[in-house]
């Protein structure tokens, strides 16, 4: 088997398997005083304290770090919590606020803020042509919000776009809002970038970050949400599920204790291994660009990114064969890639991505992502070129 679809999710390290066989024993609800509870609670605490250190987390601090279930939910918390925590007087023409976010995000940010512009906040999409993002358009945007008293209230931009693999200047963002919005709540949704790309809340400029267990060689259940002192102590998010107040009331509902000890130890031992990893797949990066560009002649390029692109992620474009049927063909060869990102492949509708990004609609239905882990080697690579060869051959419409 080739896995080449890590950006979709990664096989389990063995510290995670480890890890969560043994939480296993911590049956005990953290939130129950007696001494198994008080076991489970302990561990939580530890847990968390790793997870926090791989994001540059001072030992205290005003600052959460929230588990959740998924990035998902995690974005979600962040975007409607902000929405929902305060009174807001509507302007002259009934909006009570602006939420920004760039046009090239995943769903789980795009489709709450569609549901916040449904509720009546404006809603403004940043371009991101050639995956980078159009800050003279935030800046005229920024204006407007502001002589329209439709004042920003909050912003996200993803680190990392999961499809072209993109890095967005995400700091040059925040600081561009925050001149104009300093109330404003800027997100940062890293799951793609984390462990891939050294980031803090400070090198973002991000008030709240999500990132998430299973891109990082964890199984699935867990995620985290860091929220900065300053947005806690101005009441800037409030909580969307109320509950028994778990994670300081913000994701009430019993901790997920065997995830979450996978995640703290794949985010452990990934954070110390960080370097050596990215040095692994910068190389394989380099490897696979020399062997797509044996495939040239068969019209084989990249949708490259114009400015910084993340070396574990590849869009490759194989003009006269559909994604889809390549994929399968791939597949067939037990070579898995994605086309596009893995949670709209189900869904007919175009790579949103892929639109932000510029490229054309022949281009769109003839791209396939390659997504990259340390724990590839060449020989996938070259299974993987073996099998566009061959589904080449047989496969594009001459
Ligand atoms: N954000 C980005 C950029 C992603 O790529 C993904 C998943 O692919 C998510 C958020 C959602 O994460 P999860 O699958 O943990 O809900």
């Amino acid at each position: 088997m080739h896995y080449l679809d890590n950006s979709a999710t990664t096989q389990p390290c063995e510290a995670a398997v480890n890890a969560l066989t043994e939480a296993i024993a911590l049956w005990g609800n953290p939130s129950s005083v007696h001494h198994l509870g008080r076991t489970s609670a302990d561990a939580l605490a530890a847990y968390r304290r790793t997870v926090a250190k791989t994001l540059g987390l001072p030992r205290f601090s005003p600052d959460k770090l929230l588990f959740t279930s998924c990035g998902t939910e995690s974005n979600n918390i962040a975007m409607l919590g902000c929405a929902a925590a305060k009174k807001r007087t509507p302007n002259a023409d009934g909006i009570p606020g602006t939420i920004v976010i760039s046009d090239g995000e995943h769903p789980s940010i795009e489709n709450p803020a569609v549901r916040l512009s449904e509720q009546g906040y404006a809603l403004v999409r940043v371009p991101t042509k050639d995956g980078v993002l159009d800050l003279d358009f935030l800046k005229n945007a920024l204006e407007n919000a502001k002589k329209s008293a439709a004042p920003v209230i909050f912003a996200a931009f993803m680190l990392v776009n999961n499809e072209t693999g993109a890095v967005y200047d995400v700091k040059a963002a925040s600081s561009l809002i925050k001149r104009y919005f300093p109330d404003a709540v800027v997100h940062c949704d890293a799951v793609q970038g984390y462990l891939k790309l050294r980031f803090t809340p400070t090198t973002l400029g991000a008030d709240t970050i999500s990132v998430s267990a299973h891109k990082i060689h964890a199984p699935r259940g867990a995620a985290a949400l860091y929220i900065s002192g300053e947005v806690i102590k101005r009441k800037n998010i409030v909580p969307v599920m109320p509950g028994g107040g778990q994670e300081d009331g913000f994701r009430s509902g019993t901790e997920n204790l065997l995830s979450i000890a996978a995640f703290a130890a794949a985010a452990e031992s990934g954070y110390a291994n960080g370097e050596a990893n990215r040095q692994a797949v910068s190389e394989l990066r380099a490897y696979l660009n020399e062997r797509l560009a044996e495939l040239a002649d068969a019209g084989v390029t990249q949708n490259l990114p114009a400015k910084r692109q993340l070396d574990n992620i590849a869009s490759v474009v194989i003009p006269g064969v559909r994604s889809e049927t390549m994929l399968n063909h791939l597949s067939a060869r037990e070579v898995y890639v994605s086309a596009g990102s893995a949670c709209s492949a189900h869904s007919k509708k175009k790579s949103g991505a892929l639109t932000a990004f510029g490229a054309e609609d022949d281009r769109i239905d003839s791209t396939i992502r390659v997504s990259l882990s340390y724990t590839n080697t060449r020989e996938d690579i070259d299974a993987l070129i073996e099998g566009l060869r061959a589904g080449i051959a047989d496969l594009q419409k001459k």
